[in-house]
C-alpha cells in the first residue's frame, strides 16, 4: 500500500521563495511507485491551496482553478478538505486522508514550531522536529542561551525589542557598542536566508539594520561579528540516535554569506568534505548532536558554524531544523558525501517522522 503524503510548501514567510525551489527539488524525486502525493500550497498570505499542479500556481502567483484547502484537526482522521466556491455557499470535499505531512517550509509559520502545533493537534506523522525542537531551533535569541547553558560555544549577542529601539534607540547603541568593536551582525530572531540580516561596520550601519531588522520581527539580535570567518556545516539526522554527516563549508564570494549569495548570483563556492583536520571536525560534529539534542530536534537539522581564520577557534551559529532542500542544497549535499543520496535521505525522513509518531503515541 502507497504511503499518502501531503507536501506543504510556499508559507507566510520571508523565505516562501525559498521553499518553492526546495519543494521542487524534493516533488521530482520522490518515488511515485511509494507515495501518493498531494500538494499543499500556501500563499504568502497563509491561504491554502490544494490541486494538481499547486507549486507552478504558486510559482506563478495565478491560484485560479485552485481549491482552497484546511486541514481538519480531528485526531486519528487527518483529513485535507477542499473548499468549493458554489452560488449557494463553499462547501467542504474530502481532497485526501493523509498518513504524513512533509513540510518544505522555511521561516516563520512553518519551519517556527507554529504549523508544527497544527500537526499534533491533527494528530498526524510528519517530517522534522517537533513544536519546541522546531521553535527553540528558530529562535536566535533563546536557542543561544540554551547553547550557553550546555557549555556550547557561541558568539556574543544582546537581544532587543523593536519596542526598545522605537522608544530607546540610544540605549540599543550603547548596549550594542558594548559587544565589541565593528562589525556586529543583526538579525531578526526568528527568521533565515540572511532576510533582514546586516553585517554593520559602523554606527550608522547599526542604525539602518535595527530598524530593517525590525520590519522583519519584534525581537531583534545585535552579534559580535567575526570577521571573514570560515562557515563550516553538519547534517543531522535522527530522532532518538542523531547522527553527523561530513562537515562542509562554504565560502561566499560576498562579504558575507547574504540573500544574494545564497539564491541569487551562485557565485558562493563549496567544499565538501570541508579541508579541517579530523580531530577538528570530530568535534564539531560531536558538537552538532549535542545541540540538536539539547533542543529536543527530530528528523533533520542542519548546524551552522563560524570560525576565526586565524586562531581556528569556532562557534555554533545556528541550528535550521527545516534546511534548503533543492538539490544543490547543503543539506541533502553533506548527506550524499557521507554516503545517504538523496532520494534514500527523504525515505530516511519519512520513515523518521512515523517513528518520531510512534514514540509518542
Ligand atoms: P540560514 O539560511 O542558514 O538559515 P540565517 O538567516 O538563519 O541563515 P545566519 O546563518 O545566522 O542567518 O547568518 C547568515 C550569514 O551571516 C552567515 O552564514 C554568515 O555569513 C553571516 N554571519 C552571521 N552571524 C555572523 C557573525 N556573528 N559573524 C560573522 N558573520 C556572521
Ligand atoms: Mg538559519
Ligand atoms: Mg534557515
Ligand atoms: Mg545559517
Amino acid at each position: 500500500k502507497k504511503i499518502h503524503i501531503g507536501v506543504i510548501f510556499g508559507g507566510r514567510s520571508g523565505e516562501h521563495a525559498v521553499s518553492l525551489m526546495s519543494a521542487r527539488s524534493v516533488l521530482s524525486v520522490m518515488d511515485t511507485s511509494k507515495y501518493d502525493i498531494t500538494q499543499i500550497g500556501i500563499t504568502k498570505n497563509g491561504v491554502w491551496y490544494t490541486g494538481e499542479d499547486v507549486l507552478s500556481a504558486l510559482e506563478k502567483e495565478d491560484f485560479s482553478g485552485l481549491q482552497k484547502a484546511i486541514l481538519l484537526p480531528v485526531p486519528g482522521e487527518a483529513s485535507l478538505y477542499s473548499i468549493r466556491d458554489t452560488s449557494s455557499g463553499s462547501v467542504l470535499e474530502l481532497a485526501a486522508q493523509l498518513d504524513i505531512i512533509f513540510p518544505v517550509l522555511h521561516g516563520t509559520f512553518g519551519e517556527d514550531g507554529t504549523l508544527q502545533g497544527l500537526l499534533e493537534l491533527a494528530d498526524i506523522a510528519y517530517v522534522g522536529a517537533g513544536v519546541l525542537g522546531s521553535s527553540v531551533g528558530m529562535d536566535k535569541s533563546l536557542f543561544k542561551d540554551v547553547m550557553r547553558t550546555h557549555g556550547i560555544p557561541v558568539v556574543e549577542s544582546i537581544t532587543v525589542t523593536r519596542k526598545e529601539i522605537e522608544t530607546d534607540l540610544d540605549g540599543v547603541i550603547t548596549r550594542a557598542e558594548k559587544l565589541s568593536p565593528y562589525p556586529f551582525f543583526v538579525k531578526p530572531a526568528n527568521l533565515g536566508s540572511s532576510v533582514g540580516i546586516t553585517k554593520c561596520r559602523s554606527r550608522g550601519d547599526l542604525l539602518e539594520g535595527l530598524m530593517d531588522a525590525a520590519r522583519y520581527d519584534r525581537r531583534i539580535l545585535v552579534e559580535r561579528g567575526l570577521v571573514n570567518p570560515r562557515e563550516i556545516e553538519i547534517s543531522v539526522l535522527g530522532n532518538q540516535d542523531p547522527k553527523a554527516s561530513v562537515a562542509g563549508e562554504v565560502m561566499p564570494e560576498a562579504d558575507f554569506y547574504s540573500y544574494a549569495a545564497k539564491y541569487l548570483d551562485g557565485s558562493s563556492k563549496l567544499g565538501i568534505p570541508a579541508d579541517l583536520p579530523e580531530d577538528v571536525s570530530l568535534a564539531m560534529r560531536n558538537m552538532a548532536v549535542e545541540a540538536y539534542k539539547a533542543i529536543d530536534c527530530a528528523g533533520m537539522a542542519r548546524v551552522d558554524f563560524l570560525m576565526d581564520r586565524e586562531t581556528g577557534e569556532y562557534y555554533l551559529n545556528e541550528l535550521n531544523t527545516l534546511p534548503g532542500f533543492t538539490k544543490i542544497s547543503m543539506y541533502p549535499k553533506m548527506w550524499d558525501a557521507t554516503g545517504l543520496p538523496y532520494p534514500q535521505l527523504i525515505d530516511r525522513l519519512i520513515d523518521l517522522a512515523f517513528e518520531r509518531k510512534a514514540d509518542r503515541d
